[in-house]
């Protein structure tokens, strides 16, 4: 399983072909008389198939920079390029098909429909692509078959995860966006969270960006960026990505 050859050989591969990217990208908000500097010039490139994980503190531009990936944000200035199409260039049409076809976004809390079951959250998401996996399927892969009926009020946080993940990964995106996935989760449950992400990444191939502020799940990445006031302090190869099993936080 940890071969470091084919790791190497992967990231290699990985450097060759950029999924999406961030060319000096900014976002500044203006609140009255004060502007905030939430992203200062950014550029990045986030390699298809790869699982990258973006650390940092609290307010240091982390889920603005996950929001402009998603195209549920645009950036002061600067480009976003996905698979070679400008985002900056895209009408809103545009927008909506990039963000219901390509994308998946898992939040911290969960973002179900309240009245919907499990199985008819996922469905909603399945019906607005073309060519989804079949929703059994996926609610099966996060160990969900015997819950599918079950309404977000009666599941566990961890359950309710499990079904927001299934609900990003039934469209089968090729970029799954994930902010704060384990954060209103206890340790063991938010293990599990994470190893269906590297199970994804592994059987279907999406690249997956994970925001935490929990420097440990850097250790299951292939790539971890550092964020700090808006900027990136640091990017960092990780040569034998842990399972997150291992990781210990
Ligand atoms: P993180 O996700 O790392 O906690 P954010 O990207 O949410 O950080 O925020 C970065 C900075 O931008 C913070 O100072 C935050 O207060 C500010 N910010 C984020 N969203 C808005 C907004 N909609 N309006 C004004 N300021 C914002
Ligand atoms: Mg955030």
């Amino acid at each position: 399983m940890t071969n470091p050859r084919k790791n190497h050989e992967r990231r290699a591969d990985m450097t060759n072909n950029a999924l999406m990217r961030l060319n000096r990208v900014t976002r500044t908000y203006h609140m009255g008389e004060v502007t905030v500097n939430a992203l200062k010039e950014t550029t990045l490139d986030v390699y298809q198939g790869e699982i990258l994980v973006i650390l940092g503190p609290s307010g240091s531009g982390k889920s603005t920079l996950l929001n402009i990936m998603g195209g549920m944000d645009l950036p002061t200035t600067g480009e976003v390029f996905f698979d070679k199409h400008n985002l900056g260039l895209a009408n809103d049409n545009q927008l909506t098909s990039y963000r219901r076809n390509e994308i998946g976004f898992v939040f911290q809390f969960y973002n179900l429909i309240p009245d919907l079951t499990a199985r008819e959250n996922v469905e909603l998401a399945a019906d607005l692509v073309d060519g989804p996996l079949a929703v059994a399927d996926v609610l099966r892969d996060v160990d969900l078959a015997d819950r599918m009926d079950h309404f977000p009020s009666q599941m566990s946080g961890g359950e309710q995860q499990r079904v927001s993940i299934a609900r990003a990964a039934v469209k089968n995106p090729r970029l799954l966006l994930c902010d704060e996935p384990t954060g209103a989760l206890d340790y063991q449950t938010g293990k599990l969270i994470l190893a269906l992400l590297v199970q994804i990444n592994r059987d279907r191939g999406s690249t997956v960006v994970i925001v935490t502020h929990n420097t440990p799940i850097g250790d299951m990445a292939h790539r971890v960026i550092r964020m700090r006031d808006g900027a990136i302090a640091e990017i960092r190869e990780n040569a034998s990505p842990l399972s997150p099993e291992r990781i210990e936080w």
